[in-house]
């Protein structure tokens, strides 16, 4: 077998591999084997790389290729051991902007390989397709500039170095749909009359609208525009894999393509989205209105109060959120679930399909501290039970509780389905602030009458409920493993 014919061998294997490993992500139970394709995949990849690298003969391919492959290991492993949970939307966004980086410079390279390489020329020439590669050259460059600006927005956003709010420049509508008229224009010039001055050109406008259609949608949009990021970036990688005659970069990138563009599509149902809209950079949403001000006298609780309501409680909701991964409150609120079972509690979890910062946040935390499975429901299954519940306890939620998503709408987050915790008997939020969620939107249900706060850290705030119910904490540090068989593994029953 030729070197050529082995590499397109462990292209093919390596592209199953991928399509293997998303099939596997897409079940709890199967998402371990979906993480060893995946690995299996890319290191066929990289190894099939560099062996065509060594056998066509140029030291300098490979003097290049095995130092950059070294590099990107250690950083890689690097940031997987120090990145905490609650950074990995930021991590994926700042991934997200290397591979349109790598697009634009694969389509800068091949625009000045074709001009100073007068043989390459003359080959797509003869072959009908120098027209073909100076659209595909213009393409990638837009797709992986847009990708690049677009998620260094995210970044900033999802790391909060810069405000959540979306920015609302006059005619932000005609802003984007100008600069994608004018990327047409651009592209059908550049095919006629190939110039440095349309390169520069499209590079610019793409960087730009990448910027502005980011900068334009709101926090609670955030989840849609992770998973848009995650399929342009795709997309700009399949781009690249025209331009360097490269099949296993086309495929995966047709694959990271099309399934992030599908979650978008499913994140924006949930959320109750256009999709269009929302991959339009906000199209059609006006600039909200309210912000993060208070509206009304709050009460507060202690966990003494809290502790002899749940013993009292015949059925209680736990609706966790973002501020429970920040606190790493889960160990401690599986041994609530277990402590108030055992009391003849009935206890649930409402998990909310945008809670946390990436898709499934809550569902990984739970898991993570043995929280049986059929106790955690989806926010469908759940939200008529709010009704019929004595206590519902909101850990470190904001955005997915908020009522002014169903009553107001001029609200930001207007027409978002919520999790409807008000509707039951006593509502307990633990937060440390009055501080307004993700969104920047103010809570009216904290100000609700059956509603009470309880500041503090919530692992913090958990802890000091589990010591007041009496039987003191068992063990509910975060030292706990996955093969761990104490705490909630006896709740299954
Ligand atoms: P929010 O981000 O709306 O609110 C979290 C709350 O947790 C805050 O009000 C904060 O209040 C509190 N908090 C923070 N730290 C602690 C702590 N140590 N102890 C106790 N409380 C704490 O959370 P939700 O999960 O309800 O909503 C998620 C939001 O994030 C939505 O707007 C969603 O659109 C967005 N998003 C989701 C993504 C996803 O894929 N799931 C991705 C990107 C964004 P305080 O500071 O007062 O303590």
């Amino acid at each position: 077998m030729t070197s050529l014919t082995a590499s397109h061998a462990a292209d093919l294997v390596a592209a199953l591999l991928f399509i293997l490993s998303l099939a596997g992500l897409s079940q709890h139970r199967t998402s371990r084997a979906g993480v060893v394709y995946g690995i299996a995949g890319m290191a066929l990849a990289l190894v099939a790389t560099a062996v065509v690298a060594a056998q066509s003969g140029t030291a300098r391919a490979l003097a290049l290729i095995v130092p950059a492959m070294l590099l990107g290991a250690v950083i890689g492993l690097w940031q997987a051991r120090r990145v905490e949970m609650t950074q990995m939307p930021e991590l994926i966004a700042v991934l997200h902007s290397f591979v349109g980086l790598a697009a634009v410079f694969v389509g800068w390279n091949s625009y000045l390989e074709a001009e100073t390489d007068d043989r390459a020329r003359q080959a797509l020439a003869d072959a009908g397709l120098l027209g073909i590669h100076h659209a595909e050259v213009f393409i990638g460059i837009f797709i992986g500039a847009v990708t690049f600006t677009g998620s260094i927005v995210a970044y900033l956003k999802l790391s909060a170095r810069i405000n959540s709010r979306p920015l609302v420049l006059p005619g932000k509508n005609a802003l984007n749909l100008g600069a994608l008229g004018v990327f047409v224009l651009l592209t059908v010039w550049f095919v006629i009359s190939p110039s440095l001055a349309l390169m520069i050109a499209v590079t610019v406008l793409a960087l730009a609208l990448g910027w502005h259609l980011v900068a334009s949608i709101g926090g609670g949009d955030m989840p849609v525009v992770v998973s848009m990021l995650n399929s342009y970036s795709g997309w700009a990688a399949a781009a690249a894999g025209f331009l360097l005659d490269n099949d296993l970069l086309i495929v995966t990138g047709a694959l990271v393509g099309s399934s992030g563009a599908y979650l978008s599509y499913i994140m924006c149902k949930a959320m109750n989205r256009s999709f269009l809209s929302v991959i339009a950079g906000g199209f059609g949403i006006e600039a909200p209105s309210g912000g993060g001000e208070e509206q009304g006298e709050h009460r507060e609780t202690r966990a003494e109060e809290v502790a002899e309501a749940l013993a009292q409680a015949r059925s209680v909701i736990i609706t966790p959120g973002y501020g429970m991964a920040v606190a790493q409150a889960q160990h401690p609120v599986a041994e609530l679930t277990r402590r108030l079972r055992d009391r003849g509690v009935q206890v649930r979890f409402g998990v909310h399909p945008v809670a946390g910062r990436l898709p499934g946040h809550m569902n990984v935390l739970l898991a993570e501290a043995k929280v049986p499975y059929d106790v955690v429901l989806e926010m469908d299954e759940i939200n008529d039970d709010f009704a019929d519940t004595s206590v519902v306890l909101v850990i470190g939620a904001n955005d997915t509780v908020n009522p002014a998503a169903l009553d107001d709408p001029a609200s930001p987050i207007a027409g978002m389905p919520v999790l409807r915790v008000w509707d039951a008997e006593q509502v307990v939020v633990f937060k440390r602030s009055m501080a307004s969620g993700y969104a920047g939107v103010q809570n009216p249900l904290f100000f609700r009458e059956n509603s009470s706060m309880l500041f503090g850290d919530a692992k913090q705030s958990v802890e000091d409920i589990l010591r007041a119910l009496g039987d003191g904490p068992r063990r509910a540090d975060s030292s706990r493993t996955a093969g761990d068989d104490g705490g909630l593994a006896t709740v299954r029953r």
